[in-house]
């Protein structure tokens, strides 16, 4: 393994354009590994005096540790690893700074090029309030460079982060242009408000029924408000261009998208994320050019994952950049931000009674689930209600006693709303559920919804780790931004931006939320053997970070400063 690390490295020197050009945004540490000699003893890089966290309980604490091609190689005192420095061993003095492993995301939309080109309307990574009017400029600035008839489009709306307290509305948007259809879309990927361009382009008009799954919603005189929900929006979808790429356009622009995202999620001390989808193609040229700078779990879907069950590939296949995963989320029920996931007991406060929506029939969804398990694939369903995890585990239970298979670690994504039974199952399948991290800081303003006793049971994290369950994080985003930091922070607290509290009997503690974040992600991804924490022979994906979060006031971890963010030794981002 080493040896070919060596000569694959030696080998990009080559036949690239150089080092620098092979290397790309790597910076100082990198440099120095590859001039290290194969045969040397010496550490590429030692990092001393500094507070490490292992998330390894074989030695939970450390002050240093060394690397050396790409992996942690030692790990120690200050002293026993300083003699480890050789004549080309980079070193860091990390003056008692904080080092953890590198975070885990395990559930990503990873839509780097709406973040790089679209018209942002909310803040995708932090709570901020947003004016109305804002909003309107923005769109006005791109209507000016858009041709009249084509789409503006607006993105990242959030309806609880609005300093006018109002629902975004038609008149609003008919504000931006009478001449172009304007659309601005809700963050968490349900509802799109339309502008009165829009609605006459799509025949859409205040007597238009409601087709089945959506809504066109109206004001309080029965006029069209410009909010349309779900299916209702698929009305919009051929009506008018959008602006026109050539295929060397939208090449470039998922490409140069993607490296973006990848920059943003080393910002945050992210080293590894499961991407849903996503241009495979684009991931590579991306990592071909050097300016992949974190690690890939590519979760497929639909044209893809077919290929994947026709050629033989199954999870694990790939190399620790980018690799093979889970399938993406299959969904059975609604949404949880939107009030749409399938309950067993109707929605508090809602009347007539609403139990949320099932997306597919028990049959369909075991047919499904033993074909990807069958063919040696991670089955991840998305399931967010009671009733939801239910049918996934019928699902589950039914394939596995048809193909027994040891530790076929089934994912569930979201997993919101469990009960004791539920738990158990979950258990005794060997599932991995990916739940929300930063709802509970970001999105505490819609817990109302739901009230205080289902939240109880709601992102159940303590309830998982009691039972033993490896539960891991998944931010969902765009849904959810995706700042680890911010999501341990509402693990530890339950408290949300508007300091009110849910279900504070989920709280865990910060030690069992760095283990949720950094080693249950490589689990999940049955990478614990090469990731997850800062163990000797394992990939060196840390983090530096400002402050410790074990010891800083809760509230304030998601503030704490990444310092620095590390993969394989070499330094994706510094402060
Ligand atoms: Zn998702």
């Amino acid at each position: 393994m080493t040896k070919e690390r060596h000569s694959r490295r030696s080998f990009m020197g080559l036949a690239g354009s150089g080092v620098v050009g092979a290397l790309g945004g790597t910076t100082l540490w990198s440099a120095a590994a590859l001039a290290a000699a194969p045969e040397t003893q010496d550490a590429d890089l030692v990092v001393f005096n500094a507070k490490v966290y292992t998330v390894d309980s074989r030695a939970p604490r450390a002050e240093a540790f060394a690397v050396k091609a790409g992996k942690f190689s030692a790990i120690g005192s200050t002293s026993d690893i300083k003699g480890l420095i050789g004549k080309n061993t980079q070193t860091y003095d990390a003056r008692r700074m904080t080092i953890v492993p590198g975070f885990t995301d395990c559930h990503n939309h990873a839509g780097g090029d709406v973040l790089l080109y679209e018209v942002l309307v909310g803040n995708p990574f932090e709570v901020e309030f947003v004016t109305i009017t804002s909003i309107i400029d923005k769109l006005k600035a791109k209507a000016r460079e858009t041709p009249p008839g084509t789409w503006v489009e607006g993105y990242f709306f959030d309806d609880t982060k609005v300093k006018d307290k109002r629902e975004l509305n038609v008149h609003d948007l008919d504000e931006v242009s009478v001449e172009h259809p304007v659309v601005v879309r809700h963050r968490g990927g349900h509802t799109s408000y339309y502008n009165s361009k829009a609605f006459a382009l799509a025949g859409v008009t205040k007597s238009t029924a409601d087709p089945a799954g959506g809504t066109f919603d109206k004001d309080p005189a029965g006029e069209l408000n410009g909010r349309v929900t779900d299916r209702a929006r698929n009305v919009f979808n051929n009506v008018s261009p959008r602006p026109a790429f050539s295929p060397a356009e939208t090449e470039r622009r998922s490409r140069d998208g993607l490296a973006h995202i990848s920059k943003q999620f080393v910002r945050y001390g992210l080293t590894s994320v499961h991407h849903e989808g996503g241009d495979l193609a684009a991931l590579q040229a991306v990592r071909a050019r050097g300016d992949l700078l974190h690690r890939v779990s590519y979760e497929a879907s639909g044209r893809v994952l077919d290929s994947m069950m026709a050629s033989g590939i199954m999870t694990g296949f790939g190399d620790e950049w980018i690799r093979f995963g889970a399938t993406s989320e299959h969904t059975i029920d609604g949404s949880f931000s939107e009030r749409t996931m399938a309950l067993s007991q109707p929605y508090p406060g809602i009347q007539p009674a609403y139990k949320g929506n099932v997306t597919e029939t028990q049959e369909e969804l075991n047919a499904w689930i033993e074909r990807v398990h069958r063919a040696g694939i991670q089955v991840n369903c998305h399931a967010n209600g009671d009733v939801a995890i239910d049918m996934f585990l019928t699902a589950v239970e039914r394939a596995q006693k048809l193909v027994p298979t040891p530790d076929s670690r089934p994912k569930i994504t979201h997993c919101t709303l469990i009960n004791d039974e539920l738990v158990r199952r979950i258990k005794a399948v060997g599932g991995v559920p990916a739940m929300f991290t930063t709802y509970a800081f970001y999105n505490s303003d819609k817990f109302v919804f739901y009230g205080e006793e289902l939240m109880k049971r709601c992102m159940a994290y303590k309830s998982f780790l009691d039972a033993g369950v490896p539960v891991c994080a998944g931010s969902d985003f765009s849904p959810g931004p995706f700042a680890p930091l911010m999501g341990i922070q509402g693990m530890v607290t339950r408290k949300g931006w508007d300091g009110k509290t849910w279900g504070v009997n989920q709280r865990i503690t910060v030690e069992q939320a760095l283990q949720v974040t950094t080693m249950n992600g490589a689990y999940a991804s049955r990478e614990e053997a090469v990731k997850g924490s800062i163990t000797p022979g394992k990939l060196a994906d840390f983090v530096v970070l400002a402050d410790d979060p074990h010891t800083i006031d809760p509230e304030k971890i998601k503030d704490i400063q990444i310092v620095r963010t590390v993969a394989g030794g070499s330094a994706k981002y510094e402060a």
